[in-house]
């Protein structure tokens, strides 16, 4: 899984955002187009750019401008290490509950303008529930700022949501005030192996009605799992597998496991972790083991860092329908799915470049069929994917898009090529 080469003639850094309007606007001027670069961790996600033209890197706005720890707020500016955020937010017990890989170069900038959610999703909600305020440059070279903290509201639009996932497609983000939460005490995982997908649904089903208050609901499917070093050690799923129950077999590479994570004071963590296992013996699971502190932190990156291709979101009661298919029509994937949002990152087997995109296709029609939605996260060096193949058929709302694009972005120079439009 590698970056794409943005097709870049040159890199400016501006330290202020003025530098950074100034630059837009003569980009703006002679319609050249700009890439916003963060840490440039993610830069193969989106479609191909269409067109040459200059990077814009925003590591050099890299300040944080205020933290208020009795208000819960942060503001910071877009480039902003992930890294470097949290250090800070933990120096007063606070955090982010966001899931970010590559936390040490992935800036704030490009977590917001990428908004790809992870395993906390389940109980702290999404990215864009924490922007509070955001500043950004237009396609113009023109600031404005919404939200939260800023002095100046842009009429009619809610900016947060708009900028926030938007991949830099409307605006080139400089600065955001975040909504910051208290650091939990503890973590820790309770695990099971799965014998099938009967006993998937069985178990996914009984954590509608646990009494527990788990944060993280994930399901780990597929050979990349036993073989990937380290989590085989605190997981079950490894173990090999039998139909002997009569029920759906699935080969004996395909690990099955389910984790559920917790967080909290040690004194919550430890009743929760009780309560489920006291939950999971009256369903007759026998294989739940548990994973505490630094072996818990450990997990947490595993699954944060977890490389996936394909990224499909579909009601959760589909899940296992979807997955069983899939396992069918591309034997051999690895899938992590934040089961308790219906969100599934497939990472396929190695496969020839000619035949990356028949994949897709395959998949997203699956998808489609159990009403749910996919984008490609990533995709082998020396594949070319269209615009459709990457982010699905316009839906209904890339009209609506298209015609923000226009009065944000004119010419077209912001990301070209790259959003769904
Ligand atoms: C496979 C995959 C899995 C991921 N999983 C998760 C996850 O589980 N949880 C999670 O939180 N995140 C996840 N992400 C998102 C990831 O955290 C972010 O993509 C990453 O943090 C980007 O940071 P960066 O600074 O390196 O951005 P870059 O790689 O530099 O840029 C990424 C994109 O954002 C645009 N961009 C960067 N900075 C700005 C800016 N200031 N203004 C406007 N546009 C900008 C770039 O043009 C580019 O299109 C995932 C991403 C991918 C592709």
């Amino acid at each position: 899984v590698t970056n794409t080469i943005l097709p870049l003639t040159d890199t400016i850094t501006p330290a202020e955002e003025a530098a950074v309007v100034g630059a837009v606007r003569a980009a703006h001027d002679s319609a050249t187009a700009v890439y916003p670069i963060g840490g440039g961790t993610r830069l193969g996600y989106g479609a191909a750019a269409s067109r040459p033209g200059i990077g814009l890197s925003l590591r050099q706005l890299c300040r944080v401008i205020d933290h208020s720890p009795q208000d819960l707020t942060v503001t910071v500016e877009a480039g902003v290490t992930w890294a470097e955020l949290t250090q800070r937010l933990a120096a007063e017990k606070q955090r982010l509950p966001f899931d970010v890989p590559d936390g040490g170069r992935a800036t704030v900038g490009g977590i917001l303008a990428t908004s790809l959610n992870g395993p906390r999703q389940f109980a702290c909600g999404a990215i864009q529930d924490y922007v509070l305020g955001i500043r950004a440059v237009d396609g113009r070279g023109t600031a404005f700022a919404g939200g939260g903290r800023v002095l100046k509201n842009a009429a009619g639009y809610n900016m947060c949501r708009l900028l926030v996932g938007s991949l830099g497609a409307f605006g080139v983000i400089t600065q955001a005030t975040l909504m910051t939460r208290p650091m939990p005490e503890t973590s820790a995982f309770a695990t099971c192996d799965l014998a099938d997908f009967d006993a998937a649904e069985k178990l996914l089903s009984a954590l509608l009605h646990t009494q527990t208050l788990p944060v993280a609901v994930e399901l780990l499917i597929g050979p990349v799992w036993p073989i990937n070093g380290g989590l085989s050690q605190f997981r079950a799923p490894c173990k090999a597998w039998s139909d002997e129950n009569g029920t759906v077999p699935l080969s004996s590479a395909h690990a099955k496991g389910l984790l559920v994570g917790f967080e909290g004071s040690a004194a919550e963590v430890q009743w929760m972790i009780d309560q489920i296992g006291q939950e999971w013996r009256q369903l007759g699971v026998d294989s739940s083991k548990i994973v505490l502190g630094a072996d818990a932190d450990f997990v947490w990156d595993e699954l944060i860092g977890f490389a996936a291709e394909v990224q499909i979101s579909v009601l959760p009661g589909k899940l296992i329908g979807l997955i069983d298919g899939m396992l069918q029509s591309q034997p051999g994937c690895s899938i992590l799915s934040h089961a308790g949002n219906g969100v599934l990152l497939v990472r396929l087997p190695p496969t020839l470049p000619e035949r990356f995109s028949a994949a897709i296709r395959q998949l997203r029609a699956m998808a489609v069929e159990a009403g749910g939605k996919m984008s490609v996260l990533a995709r082998p060096e020396g594949v070319a994917l269209s615009r459709e193949d990457t982010w699905g058929p316009p839906g209904g709302e890339a009209a609506v898009m298209r015609s923000i694009k226009g009065r944000f972005d004119p010419k077209n120079i912001l990301n070209p090529g790259r959003y769904i439009f």
